[in-house]
């Protein structure tokens, strides 16, 4: 019989398919299984009762105890809404219905007894509950639940609307509890069970959803989040012996003329930590194995310089090297940089984009096969399939967190041999995570800016102050500066951004009138060729002011630049305000970085803002980025290129729990290296199940 869990999730008594649809839909329920990992993401304690008057901006989901002794209409068409006054001893507080208001109306009754269980939120100034849950007093006190800790769980819209509550959905996951009963695998031997004192699975998915107490719910938790950083880590440290046991790397036997032509001309001394980082390279790629680096550093700390060099060793050896940007204006800065640095050194270097000419194109790819080409640098198009190389021997991929994972693989795929891999980051990643994500590889970190680097200024203005900001560019320029100013993209509404910003460029350039001020703009509506025209333009420096959407968050250099402005800054995240903050403080001026925001911030904006406003330490923004950031936040992971989704883990504050699983893997693999012998069947099981959930570590030294 097959296992339960992988029962459709329709079958479940009160489901069906309409049900059934909606949940995979809106969250991503198709099983059994995949319900029973749907976890409740905060627990109220249903004994305690909070009076009105101890609300404050701290308490999420909590119960009130109160009469309703008002209920009134407002508002018109989709505005309009129900409001009703509930009142205990402390205080008043309004619930909000804005839909299903006949409904309530009929349900509620005056001066009855409720109990109200919602989330609290601020509106003009006064507290109120938007569809909470009412239970007349006596009704609940008679609940069903089987403990007084209850998990609440993350809905949506649709769901509430088509009548999925979060109620109803408890309802069904504790009959999902009873089908379940006696029939869940365990999934972890039971020598790593008993080492790490854990409960079993079925103890663990049982308490998770509905704990007995308090203790059970942490042995629960602390189990899942165990189990789940353990067949990460299992994956990763397992891959690397795969790497290790593999096929020998390609010998970059000797530095030759082309590094010596380019080191001989350098405009700089390289700063102690690139030298640092070239030696590492250097060892691996004389080590027999095939390098898998991870170079870190902050925006501006050279890495560029770092890869040329690099890439040209692997020139001096007789192989070509290619370097991968994510974006059209980074692929083509990259290769002006290397030009410039290797004309007259005899290296040749080709640029190839999705803008590359046909003909030209054809050219490329003749040269790459007969191998006169030595260096090609590009954007996603080097990975097509027409793109073959005669001798493929250093890779490397800047700004990683843009690339799939498929796409590093088809770019390995480009060569016999594997080729020696480097991946560049700018986003500092906090140790927590780069042992996640890169157990696998080894890292540099370029952790030293090039001297003569002025902290940027960072500071805070609201649109009241716009123009005097304007007139502090204005200043700027004149003294031949430059200056950025930059909208956010956001992905669901393209045409929104566009419209913001096509508004903020009319604005520059009524206060910043042609001829006596240029003002370039890039955007993702652009063609590719006014966009690398406008970027050209203010690299050059004959324009001043770059309106621009993100696009330019990466990478982009324009040393003369020296004001940022980032506007709507509450919209961004840390990580990416860091990114932008990076564009200017590259030359010898001083440089300022101004964050544009509204006048209301959330909580959290005003804490980011803040952030960025004392310190210009990326791994400490890093670092408290995550801490803000909760689990299953996934922008937040996706930023940090974490592929996936951890369910219950957070890397911000479950780093003991990762040491500990961390060790737990590599006491097993120190057996069993490839995990190949019988008795570790149920950890191979464990990491297919894994790979089926597309959260296989990245591996970017073999092909899965
Ligand atoms: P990032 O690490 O952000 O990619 P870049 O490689 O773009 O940084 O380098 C930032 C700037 O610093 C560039 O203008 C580059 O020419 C310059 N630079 C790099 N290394 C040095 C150095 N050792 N001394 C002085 N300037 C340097
Ligand atoms: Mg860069």
């Amino acid at each position: 019989m097959s296992y339960i869990l992988d029962r459709e999730i329709k079958y479940l008594p009160g489901i069906g398919e309409k049900r059934a649809g909606l949940l995979e839909k809106e969250l991503g329920i198709r099983t059994f299984g995949d319900m029973l990992y749907t976890f409740p993401f905060r627990y109220i304690d249903r004994s305690k009762v909070y009076s009105i008057a101890e609300i404050d901006s701290a308490t999420a989901y909590i119960q009130l105890r109160g009469r309703i002794v008002r209920t009134s209409a407002a508002g018109e068409g989709k505005g309009r809404r129900l409001i009703a006054t509930l009142r205990d001893e402390s205080g008043t507080i309004d619930l909000v219905f804005f839909k299903g208001v006949k409904w309530i109306q009929d349900k509620i009754s005056a001066n009855k007894e409720y109990i109200v269980f919602g989330k609290p939120s601020l509106f003009n100034g006064t507290w109120n509950m938007v569809h909470p849950e009412l239970d007349p007093v006596g009704e609940s006190g008679t609940s069903s639940w089987p403990s007084t800790l209850i998990g609440i769980y993350s809905s949506t819209d649709k769901l509430r609307n088509n009548g999925i509550s979060v109620k109803v959905f408890a309802k069904l996951q504790q009959t999902l509890q009873q089908k379940i009963q006696g029939l869940i695998r365990e999934t972890l031997p039971q020598e790593v069970i008993a080492a790490n004192k854990l409960p079993s699975l079925a103890f663990a998915l049982s308490n998770i959803h509905f704990p007995k107490d308090i203790r059970s719910l942490e042995a629960a938790r602390y189990r899942l989040k165990f189990e789940e950083l353990f067949f990460l880590q299992l994956s990763l440290l397992r891959q690397k012996n795969v790497r290790m046991s593999g096929s020998s790397g390609i010998l970059f036997r000797k530095v030759g003329e082309a590094f010596n032509w380019c080191y001989s001309h350098l405009p700089y001394e390289l700063t102690g930590a690139q030298k640092r980082v070239i030696k590492e390279i250097r060892r691996d790629t004389v080590s027999g194995k095939q390098m898998n680096r991870l170079l870190q550093g902050d925006v501006g700390s050279g890495k560029t310089m770092v890869a040329m060099l690099s890439a040209l060793i692997a020139v001096d050896n007789g192989y070509q090297a290619c370097i991968m940007a994510p974006t059209e204006v980074l692929a083509v800065q990259h290769w002006r940089n290397f030009e410039r640095s290797l004309t007259g050194s005899g290296v040749r270097v080709a640029l190839l984009t999705g803008s590359t000419k046909a003909k030209e194109r054809r050219e490329i790819d003749a040269g790459l096969r007969d191998g006169s080409i030595d260096i090609l640098i590009g954007t996603h198009a080097v990975i097509e399939e027409s793109v073959v190389f005669h001798r493929l021997g250093f890779v490397v991929i800047d700004e990683q967190h843009r690339f799939g994972v498929d796409q590093r693989a088809r770019l390995r795929l480009k060569s016999t041999e594997p080729p020696h891999i480097l991946v560049m980051t700018a986003t500092p990643i906090p140790r927590t995570l780069a042992m996640t994500l890169y157990g696998d590889l080894d890292v540099s970190v370029l952790d030293e800016l090039p001297p003569g680097r002025k902290p940027v200024q960072t500071i805070h203005v609201t649109e009241g102050q716009r123009y005097k900001m304007y007139d502090f560019i204005k200043k700027e320029i004149k003294s031949g500066r430059q200056a950025f100013i930059v909208y956010p993209l956001i992905k669901e509404s393209e045409k929104l951004d566009y419209q913001n910003l096509e508004e903020g460029y009319q604005t520059v350039v009524n206060y910043f009138p042609a001829p006596e001020f240029v003002t370039a703009v890039v955007h993702g509506q652009q063609t590719n060729e006014n966009k690398a025209h406008d970027m050209k333009l203010f690299a050059d420096g004959k324009a001043d002011i770059l309106v621009a959407t993100s696009v330019i968050e990466v990478g982009v250099d324009v040393p003369n630049a020296s004001v940022m402005v980032i506007e709507s800054a509450e919209r961004f995240g840390l990580s990416q305000l860091h990114q932008l903050r990076g564009r200017v403080g590259r030359g010898a001026e001083k440089s300022y970085c101004i964050l544009m925001t509204g006048y209301k911030l959330s909580e959290d904006s005003r804490k980011r803002i803040e952030l960025m406003c004392s310190t210009g330490d990326g791994f400490e923004l890093a670092e408290a980025d995550l801490r803000m950031r909760g689990p299953g936040d996934m922008e937040g992971t996706r930023q940090s290129g974490l592929a996936f989704d951890l369910r219950i883990a957070d890397l911000g504050k479950d780093s003991p729990i990762l040491a500990q699983a961390r060790s737990a893997a590599a006491d097993i693999l120190a057996t069993d290296p490839l995990l190949e012998s019988p008795s570790s069947a149920l950890l191979r099981t464990g990491l297919d199940r894994l790979r089926q959930e597309g959260g296989e570590v990245i591996d970017y030294s073999t092909i899965s």
